[in-house]
Parts: structure tokens; C-alpha cells; sequence
């Protein structure tokens, strides 16, 4: 093996910092490299991006990581706007190096501290899935480096590697490591994003509004009080604004409509004591919240860091939830079982769980990745301290509902779902794990997750 690669021994978890285990993390300087410790039967072992998952998928206790972070090119073709990313490379470095020529990324999710790896393997989503569908819905081709050690070119559009492209699209890094990929950008002509805001006094009516006009719009998503009696929210809806608009509103000429604006990112202090997020400190931030925002307000100009990342702003914001950390829950249900959103709140407020990041979302249809999370309907997340008395109990039951609806809990933010749960609601799970045996015939790639969900 080159001896050059960086080896560290050291205790890792996701974003909620549960789960945490211990394993060699190494840091290879290029492709060569990590086949070298395919070759060398170093396994089990599983990649790592960012560590922006909140669970225990990117983790791989007693084993080995491969953190990608040298994988960083980028070759923009500017005629097409097909960009040629390594899979390391970071959704704020990316978006730093597009914006000013006029391009940006298909899909945003919350945060842009993610990587093209990341994305690839939890088919990430954003407020525009009702239009534009997930990430991998963009990607043109990916190339991996299997279980045993070869490069492979997959495509979507090639027959002879499209299974494997769709079980790699969501597949959690299991089918193998994602070095390279090519994904469409979008054309824009400022860095501004039109935002239209309301205010609801119950969740009923938001939900309406959402299925009546979120088509409108390219980007939708809703905030809501958790704590409150009849679920108020506030939903916001954007669209990437034309520059001629701008000058406009502005009466004047603005000089660089596709500025890369780099917010300042002050530190979270490490000091917070252990449950200071409460249903009382949270049912009070929650109340300022609503009560600060505007009734309604239209066509406001807006960055695409405050529309698209406004939680970036505050690094490393989950140290807030104390050394306990939190939980993440993220479901989608089918339209028809629309009304398990306010029931799973009210349970989720019978235990007086104080979750002040509650965020609501409308899917469009699925694509073809066999455990992609999306499914036409509604998303729901809720970030909850982890030691919330009752709650991995309350969890287990609400996870029943969402399972007899036809929903699932979405992988990147899970860290306590069953195999049993997740394997009767990730219906496609028997032709992923065929394409896992073809290209991981050894079971080398492993993470936490995977052990714990028996895959
Ligand atoms: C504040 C915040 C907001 C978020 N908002 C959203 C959202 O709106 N929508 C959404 O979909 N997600 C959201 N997420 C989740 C996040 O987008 C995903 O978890 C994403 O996968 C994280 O990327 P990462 O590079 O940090 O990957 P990691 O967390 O390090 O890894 C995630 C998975 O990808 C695999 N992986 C990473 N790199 C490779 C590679 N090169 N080859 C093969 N497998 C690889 C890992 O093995 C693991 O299974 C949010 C997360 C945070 C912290």
C-alpha cells in the first residue's frame, strides 16, 4: 500500500452526535489509493463526506472510513452547464465557483456543508421537489469504485448500468465509493432569490395553501410552531429572481447581480448547559418567531445563503442539544394520509417534545432509486433533544403509522429506525440488495447503519 495515506484512529458520529464509534479514518490523495485499500482488504469500511448525515450512516465502528475530502476537482463545461465534480468536492466551494458564471446547483438542500458524494448517496432534496425532483434526478454519471476494486462508469441512461446507478442514487455508500460525478446545473442571471412569506394561524389552512399554489413557485417550504395549539406556521416560497428585476425594483443598474455573498459564521459557545432547549425556551422562541414575521409579505430579495442556508450561518449550530445531541425525524406520507402530520405533532407535543426546527414539505414524484427517500406526499422533520423523556418510545409507535400509511423515515436523518421498520417500508429493498451483491459480492462496505438495519 502507497504510505503516504493519512491514517487516525478517532470517534466519530453524524450531525445529531449520537451514535458515536470508533474507527481508522483515512484521508487518501486520490483514486489510486483507495482502490490500494480495496486491494489490501482493508474492510469493512465505509465513505465519509461532511458527516452532515445525522445518524450513523457515514460511520463504521471497529472498521474503517474513507473521508474523501481530497477528491475536490471541478471542470464546469459552460456551454452545457454540466459540471464534472469529485465527489469530495463541497456544496459551498461548488456554489462559490458557479454563481459568478452564471449557474447554480438543481437541488439546495438546508445546508451547503454537504458533499457531491453525500448528495449522491442520500438523494438529497430540496424546497423543490415538487418541480425538479431529487438530486440524483440531475446526475448524468457517476463513477464508483466497487467492492472489488474496479472503477465503474455508471449512467442512467446506459441499460447495462443503470440498476447499478439507481441502487448507488440513495444507497448510503453500500454499493461502493463514489469518486467522480457529472450533474446539470441551472442557469441564473443573479445570486438573489424572490421570496414571497406568509403567515397561517393553523395547519390546516397551510396545508391547503401549499397544495393549491406551491406549483407556482420553484422553491416552497413551510416553518411551524410545534408547541402551538392548532400548528401555526409560516411558508415561504421563492424563485431565482432575473436580474432586470432587480434593477428595477432598485431603480438602478445593480453592478454584480451574481455576487457570491460569504456570510460571516460566528461559533456556537461550547458552554450551553446540557437541556437548555426546553418546551419552555423553545415554546417562547417559537412564539417571538411568529409574532417578528410579517403577516405577508411579496417579492422580497433575498441571498440564496439566507433563503436556501440560513442555519449555516451559525457553525456548528448542533452543539445547542448539550452532550446528549438530538434527533432528527423525518417522515413522508402519501397524500392521503396527509392528516398523520398533525396527528404525529400532537403526539409529539403530549410528550413535551420542544422541537424549534419543524419544517414542512410537499414531494413530487419518486424516481427510480431504489432506497431514494422521496415519495409523492408530505415530508414532515423534527429535531428533538435526545433525551426527551418517552420519546424513543413515542418514535417506535409513530413509526408504525407512517410504515401502515405507505411513508418511510428518510436515512440520512435516521438513527433509531428498525430493520423490520425499515425494511417494510423501503419496498424496493430485495432489488437494491441485488445490485449490492453484484457489486460488493464481499460485503466490504459496512456502517453502523447498515448492522443496525441488518442490510
Ligand atoms: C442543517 C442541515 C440541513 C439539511 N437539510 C437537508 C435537506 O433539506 N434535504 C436533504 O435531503 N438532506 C438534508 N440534510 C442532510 C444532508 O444533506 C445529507 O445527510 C447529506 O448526505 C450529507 O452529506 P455529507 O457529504 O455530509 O455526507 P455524510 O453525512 O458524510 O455521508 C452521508 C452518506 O453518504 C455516503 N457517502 C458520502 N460520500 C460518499 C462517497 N464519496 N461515496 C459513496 N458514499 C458516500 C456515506 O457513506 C453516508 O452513507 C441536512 C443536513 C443538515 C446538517
Amino acid at each position: 500500500m502507497n504510505l503516504s495515506i493519512h491514517i487516525e484512529s478517532k470517534s466519530i458520529s453524524g450531525w445529531g452526535r449520537t451514535n458515536y464509534s470508533t474507527a481508522k479514518i483515512y484521508t487518501p490523495k486520490d483514486i489510486e489509493q483507495i482502490k490500494n485499500l480495496i486491494d489490501q482488504k482493508i474492510n469493512p469500511l465505509i465513505s465519509r463526506g461532511l458527516g452532515r448525515s445525522y445518524g450513523d450512516p457515514a460511520q463504521c465502528g471497529g472498521g474503517h472510513v474513507i473521508d474523501t475530502r481530497n477528491l475536490n476537482s471541478l471542470h464546469l463545461d459552460k456551454n452545457s452547464g454540466v459540471l464534472l465534480a469529485g465527489a469530495g468536492a463541497k456544496f459551498s466551494e461548488i456554489l462559490k465557483y458557479i454563481v459568478p458564471r452564471g449557474f447554480f446547483l438543481p437541488v439546495s438542500p438546508g445546508t451547503k456543508n454537504i458533499t457531491v458524494g453525500g448528495a449522491i448517496s442520500s438523494d438529497v432534496h430540496g424546497k423543490n421537489h415538487h418541480c425538479d425532483g431529487s438530486f440524483a434526478n440531475h446526475v448524468l454519471q457517476i463513477s464508483l469504485i466497487d467492492g472489488q476494486g474496479n472503477l465503474k462508469i455508471l449512467s442512467p441512461f446506459d441499460i447495462t448500468s443503470s440498476e447499478a446507478f439507481w441502487a448507488t442514487t440513495g444507497g448510503m455508500g453500500l454499493t461502493g465509493v463514489i469518486v467522480e460525478a457529472k450533474f446539470k446545473l441551472i442557469s441564473i442571471t443573479s445570486s438573489q432569490i424572490k421570496v414571497h412569506t406568509k403567515k397561517f394561524n393553523e395547519l390546516d389552512s397551510l396545508m391547503e395553501s401549499m397544495i393549491e399554489n406551491d406549483n407556482c413557485h420553484k422553491y416552497s417550504v413551510a416553518w411551524i410552531d410545534s408547541l402551538s395549539k392548532k400548528g401555526r406556521g409560516i411558508l415561504t416560497r421563492g424563485d431565482h429572481a432575473d436580474s432586470n428585476e432587480i434593477n428595477y425594483k432598485y431603480r438602478k443598474i445593480y453592478r454584480e447581480p451574481l455576487k457570491y455573498d460569504e456570510e460571516k459564521t460566528p461559533n456556537t459557545p461550547s458552554f450551553l448547559p446540557n437541556g437548555i432547549l426546553n418546551k419552555f425556551t423553545v415554546s417562547l422562541f417559537n412564539k417571538v418567531w411568529f409574532a417578528k414575521s410579517r403577516n405577508s409579505l411579496e417579492s422580497e430579495f433575498q441571498s440564496f445563503s439566507t433563503f436556501f442556508h440560513p442555519l449555516d450561518g451559525l457553525k456548528n449550530w448542533n452543539r445547542i442539544y448539550g452532550n446528549n445531541g438530538f434527533i432528527q425525524y423525518q417522515f413522508v406520507v402519501p397524500d392521503k394520509s396527509s392528516f398523520l402530520i398533525s396527528k404525529i405533532l400532537d403526539s409529539l407535543k403530549k410528550i413535551g417534545a420542544p422541537s424549534f426546527l419543524t419544517v414542512l414539505k410537499r414531494f413530487g414524484k419518486a424516481n427510480e432509486g431504489h432506497l431514494s427517500f422521496p415519495i409523492e406526499g408530505w415530508t414532515l422533520a423534527v429535531d428533538i433533544p435526545a433525551k426527551v423523556p418517552g420519546l424513543l418510545d413515542t418514535l417506535n409507535c409513530l413509526d408504525e403509522l407512517v410504515v401502515n400509511a405507505g411513508g418511510r423515515i428518510y436515512l440520512a436523518k435516521d438513527s433509531r429506525q428498525s430493520s423490520k421498520t425499515f425494511k417494510e417500508s423501503y419496498v424496493r429493498y430485495e432489488e437494491w440488495k441485488s445490485q449490492k451483491k453484484i457489486l460488493d459480492p464481499s460485503n466490504i462496505f459496512v456502517s453502523d447503519l447498515s448492522r443496525r438495519l441488518e442490510i
